[in-house]
């Protein structure tokens, strides 16, 4: 049987719940996951960080304009508090001075950091050896994240507004045609109006499938792994410890301390495992800089972060293969601008008016759109065809 909806969103991570969450008001809509379970790669295997420091001046604007869902949610959205306060506390060592100092004006707008000694950064984590560092800095206005109760909540604001999700279903393969989409998946053709792409580190394959623009995605595997608290310590209410810049950090999840080594090693789009030798780097830098001894690692796994050179992600529709959306390359920041970036693809897809209230925070649609300037990594062929689309 040949199903017809007004949007494709192809991929159930956060991306596509949030945007078909937006979308369902627009028109008939079909959320199609290649997963039995939606939320299985990056979106179920993030630091589940909200942090309006983090990341660009696009993220940052993003993040704010989020940052409404995650504290003042609307009536009936969720079920739980979508966020739980957990301050950052930021480690500088020897060499780091600067780039502490550049951190703390370049966020000062956004998120204040207060100087702290490392006295007093070992008072609030006792495990961090002040004799290590040279400088520390506090933040504040940060906080965990329940990323499984956001991503259920759009799912259920999407299938409430009457929209349908199809799991175990993977896009194939798809065609233009007169007012449209082909997609082609495993189990039947789907004929949509729109595609919107939001598969993840998929993202590029399926572009690649319409013929669209080659945005110069890039996968870049991220490893994390939880080992058992220091004897006798409450951690709860630690703060989450990074390196400024972002050689480690390690973090309290649910009794046990979460390391990373914040790796960005490059990767196909795949079902990506965590390496030894990366947890082994963890664990490393974690007990060079702390008391921190790890005897045994109880869970450890990996996940794709996926970036454009710009390090901003792509929403909007294609320059060149009409009808089809890119929600892409979300980076490491995906949850905590999930809520705007949902809303403004949600807007845009549907030739709608972005919503007043993003444009308070000042976000920059040029800045995500997917015909912004990608340098080296737009073919000559194909900005000759954008160009010659652009013109007629
Ligand atoms: C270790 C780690 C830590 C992170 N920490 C944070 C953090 O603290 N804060 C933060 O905001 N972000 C963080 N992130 C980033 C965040 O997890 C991602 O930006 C976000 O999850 C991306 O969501 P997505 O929906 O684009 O991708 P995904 O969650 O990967 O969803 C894409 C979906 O598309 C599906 N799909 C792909 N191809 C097809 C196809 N052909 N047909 C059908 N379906 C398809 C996939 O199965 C997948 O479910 C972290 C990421 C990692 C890996």
């Amino acid at each position: 049987m040949l199903i017809a909806c007004d949007f494709i969103v192809v991929g159930a991570g956060i991306a596509g719940a949030a945007a078909a969450a937006n979308l369902v008001r627009y028109g008939s809509v079909l959320l199609v996951e290649m997963e039995d379970q939606p939320g299985y790669h990056s979106t179920g295997r993030s630091a589940a960080l909200f942090s309006a420091a983090y990341g660009n001046d696009t993220i940052r604007a993003l993040t704010q304009a989020s940052r409404a869902t995650f504290y003042d949610p609307p009536e009936g959205f969720c079920a739980t508090s979508l966020v739980h306060p957990r301050n950052v506390l930021l480690l500088a060592r020897e060499g780091q001075a600067d780039d502490l100092q550049q951190l703390i004006e370049a966020t000062d707008a956004v998120e204040p950091l207060q100087t702290i000694s490392p006295n007093e950064a070992n008072a609030l984590c006792p495990i961090v050896r002040p004799d290590r560092i040279i400088g520390a800095a506090l933040g504040r206005a940060t906080a965990d994240i329940e990323v499984h109760e956001l991503h259920q909540a759009y799912l259920r604001q999407f299938k409430s507004g009457g929209g349908g999700i199809v799991l175990s279903r993977r896009v194939l393969d798809l065609s233009p045609e007169p007012g449209g989409w082909r997609v082609q998946t495993n189990k039947g053709e789907i004929r949509a109006g729109i595609v919107i792409n939001a598969a993840g580190a998929w993202a590029g394959e399926i572009g690649c499938l319409a013929g669209a623009s080659d945005i110069g995605m890039r996968q870049l595997k991220r490893t994390a792994c939880l080992v058992a608290a220091p004897d006798g310590e409450s951690i709860d209410k630690w703060p989450m410890v990074v390196n400024v810049n972002e050689e480690f950090y390690l973090k309290p999840d649910a009794g046990k301390l979460l390391l990373s080594p914040a790796d960005e090693t490059q990767s196909i789009p795949c079902d990506v495992q965590a390496d030894e030798l990366d947890i082994a780097i963890a664990i490393d830098r974690v007990e060079q800089a702390t008391t921190l001894k790890v005897r045994r690692v109880e869970h450890r796994w990996a996940g794709l972060r996926s970036f454009v050179p710009d390090s901003s992600p792509v929403v909007g529709f294609d320059p060149i293969a009409k009808g089809f959306f890119w929600l892409a390359a979300l980076g490491g920041y995906g949850i905590q601008t999930a809520p705007a970036l949902g809303k403004i693809a949600a807007s845009l897809a549907a030739g709608r008016e972005v919503d007043s209230a993003i444009h308070d925070f000042d976000v920059n649609l040029h800045a995500i759109s997917p015909g912004r300037t990608y340098g080296d990594f737009l073919s000559e062929h194909r900005i000759g065809v954008s160009r010659a689309l652009h013109e007629e």
